[in-house]
């Protein structure tokens, strides 16, 4: 197994590979094959999203895979945006197609024609939907499983309301949303406010939550975005007001994809393979059974298994005795189940079982009473004990700077003053090689500009996934 930190990126695609996440096999470049394992994963991601929004009143929607180009076209700065990254369908069966139909890179030309219906009155708002589904993108750069792909595994919610201030509550919302989802991944992150030239096309700005992968490159998460009318002016999604004039919608959208299964194997990761967090996990606990001459420990291991799964834990029995206990155990270290049981003689003639934690530590014997109320207690402390980690690893690559000298050769995320001009960000840009991701929400600081010395604000920058 390649070493993490020295070489994240063989890493990344090693454990990919092997822990049987994906396969890229596939004979289309950026189309992999979402294997059991890794599919199971992103299924527990998806729930975890689906918890945090469903209670908030998103009804959850499913929108045909093509769009016409006439609705592509609408807004003008949308289209124009994706026009390089679009797959065109141009035929069907022999016949040419007389309008060319876009296999979705997002979803807002395909859903603002439908708002546009659905909105009459006051009453429809806030309207809010979601969907999780795949989008395409032509990408030409080099692919990476899960991080840079032609066919996305998406999350997109889209929200209508009466005005801009309630669409900035949705803003807020998002946000705390996100801080939950975040919580359950174990994943450290910062809220950059996107620079005008990178905001999502048609929006009127886009906040990205940034995290670092140990090699010490940014990676994009997630992203929220206040389109304002600039959408629903085009689309013509309005509403009728008290006083019988129509008013615009105001909208907003919040996106997530499978980067977030991305930043969960390449934070938690070690150089044994995963580390996932029970919240993820596709299985939290394994039991693994080691074969005795004088006892048959079995049953024993089996009951604790309908015991471990009535009480909630995703739990396998690893019965198979063609291979050592050995073996077994590095199989699942590598797949990066939080907690593993051994069972053998001495566990059945103490009535007991060994626990051993994927984060380290020393193994405990455990009482067979004890057992499920403990393992519940340890998922909770495999957890925290990620989350700690990677605070301290995310503080440790990012660092704030003061001069460019400095700054020259920093990894991760460097953080300076910035006047928000696109000169300062392209000689940042030239001389360091490293991009921006924008002003840090989390500082209002006035500070000088790194490069002009102008007064601005603290911003970061970074080479990027
Ligand atoms: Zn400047």
């Amino acid at each position: 197994m390649e070493n993490r930190k020295e070489n994240f990126s063989e890493w990344y695609n090693e454990i990919v590979d092997i822990a049987g996440l994906s396969d890229k096999r596939y004979p289309i470049k950026g189309m992999n094959v979402w294997m059991p394992y890794g599919l199971k994963a992103m299924q527990n991601i998806d729930g975890i999203i689906r918890k945090n929004v469903d209670p908030l009143d998103f009804q959850e929607v499913s929108f045909p895979v093509l769009i016409t180009r006439d609705q592509l076209s609408v807004e003008f700065e949308h289209v124009k945006g994706f026009e390089n990254e679009v797959y065109w369908v141009t035929r069907g069966g022999m016949e040419q197609l007389d309008v060319e139909m876009a296999l979705r890179p997002t979803s807002e030309a395909a859903m603002y024609g439908m708002f546009s219906l659905w909105v009459r009155s006051h009453a429809d708002l806030p309207l809010r939907i979601y969907q999780i589904v795949s989008v395409y993108r032509y990408e030409t750069k080099h692919t990476r499983t899960f991080i840079r792909i032609r066919e996305i595994h998406f999350f997109e919610a889209h929200t209508a309301h009466d005005t801009y201030e309630d669409a900035e509550r949705q803003m807020d919302q998002y946000r705390e949303i996100w801080k939950k989802i975040s919580h359950d991944l174990c994943l450290p992150y910062i809220i950059d406010q996107r620079p005008d030239w990178d905001k999502f096309p048609g929006a009127m700005y886009t906040l990205a939550f940034d995290t670092v992968l140990p090699g010490g490159r940014s990676l994009q998460i997630g992203t929220i975005h206040q389109y304002g009318t600039n959408f629903s002016r085009n689309y013509d999604i309005k509403y009728l007001k008290d006083d019988g004039t129509h008013e615009y919608a105001s909208q907003t959208t919040f996106g997530l994809s499978e980067r977030l299964l991305a930043a969960v194997v390449g934070i938690h990761g070690d150089d044994q393979g995963l580390i996932f967090p029970p919240a993820v996990a596709p299985v939290q606990a394994v039991i693994v059974t080691i074969p005795s001459k004088s006892v048959d420990v079995l049953p024993y291991a089996r009951s604790i298994f309908e015991e471990m799964k009535a009480a909630g834990i995703r739990t396998s029995l690893d019965t198979r005795d063609n291979y050592t206990p050995g073996f077994k155990y590095n199989e699942w270290e590598m797949k990066g189940v939080p907690l593993r049981l051994e069972i053998g003689e001495k566990e059945v003639s103490g009535n007991r079982v060994t626990i051993s934690v994927r984060t380290g530590g020393k193994r405990r014997q455990i009482p067979r009473s004890e057992i499920a109320g403990t393992v519940k207690s340890l998922l909770d402390e495999v957890a925290e004990k990620l989350r700690a980690n990677a605070d301290a690893h995310f503080r440790s690559l990012s660092r704030k700077y003061s001069s460019l000298e400095e700054m020259r050769g920093a990894q991760g995320l460097a953080l300076a003053g910035w006047c928000g001009s696109k000169e300062c960000s392209s000689v940042i840009e030239e001389k360091l090689e490293l991009g921006t991701l924008g002003f840090n929400r989390d500082s209002d600081e006035t500070v000088k500009c790194i490069v002009c010395g102008k007064d601005g604000k603290i911003a970061a920058f970074s080479r990027s996934y």
